[in-house]
């Protein structure tokens, strides 16, 4: 069974690559990349959404992975939650997102709780199976260092007194929701593949 990544994201596809092997491919090199409407309430379900319409259209010979992930902070009702790459509308950039969840912080606090989730959806000829890991911490009313991406500058992980993006960015390979999530799958995808 071929094994493809349900993402165009190089940086995603890097991490599924060191985890799992070169020979997963990325779907954009097997079909023409097509929108998939994610519009379900969780982030298990919008990775079901994608990993499903991605292996629908390829075929049985096919283990599709896929994941969804995002911050939440209670404080604020839950969000931006599903909706961190969206936050701060629709094209909104990685650093729109982040200033506008650092003014909604600020509001309220100078930090507060916060998790990230990250959930990792298989689809195969053999049903459907979601994992998922987190990453505790904190948030933090300001954007302080340079590493990581997204909302690391103000997310200051459980144990640590730096932000995810002061952090060597081998701390955060050895702490990540994602790379928690996909050493979960592992062990599902290689069970899937000598089936
Ligand atoms: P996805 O590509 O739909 O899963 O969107 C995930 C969004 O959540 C990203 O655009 C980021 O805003 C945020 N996010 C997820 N994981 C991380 C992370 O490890 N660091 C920083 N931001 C993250």
């Amino acid at each position: 069974m071929q094994l493809v990544l349900a993402s165009g994201n190089s940086g995603k596809i890097r991490e599924f690559k060191q985890l799992l092997g070169d020979e997963i491919k990325a779907f954009s090199e097997l079909i023409e990349p097509f929108e998939i409407i994610e519009d379900a309430d969780s982030f298990a379900g919008n990775a079901l959404i994608k990993a499903r319409t991605i292996y629908e259209r390829l075929g049985e010979e096919y283990l599709v992975i896929s994941d969804d992930s995002g911050i939440t902070v209670p404080l604020l009702g839950d969000v931006p939650g599903i909706y961190s790459a969206r936050y701060a509308g629709e094209d909104a950039t990685a650093k729109q997102n982040l200033d506008k969840l650092i003014i909604e912080v600020s509001k309220q606090t100078d930090r507060t709780l916060a998790y990230y989730t990250a959930a990792i959806a298989i689809a195969s000829k053999y049903g459907e199976y979601v994992v998922h890991g987190w990453m505790y911490g904190e948030v933090i009313a300001e954007a302080r260092g340079s590493h990581g991406f997204g909302y690391d500058p103000m997310f200051i992980p459980k144990g640590y007194s730096q932000t995810l993006a002061e952090l060597d960015e081998r701390v955060k390979a050895g702490i990540s929701h994602r790379v928690k999530a996909l050493a979960l799958a592992k062990p599902i995808i290689e069970m899937l593949r000598k089936k």
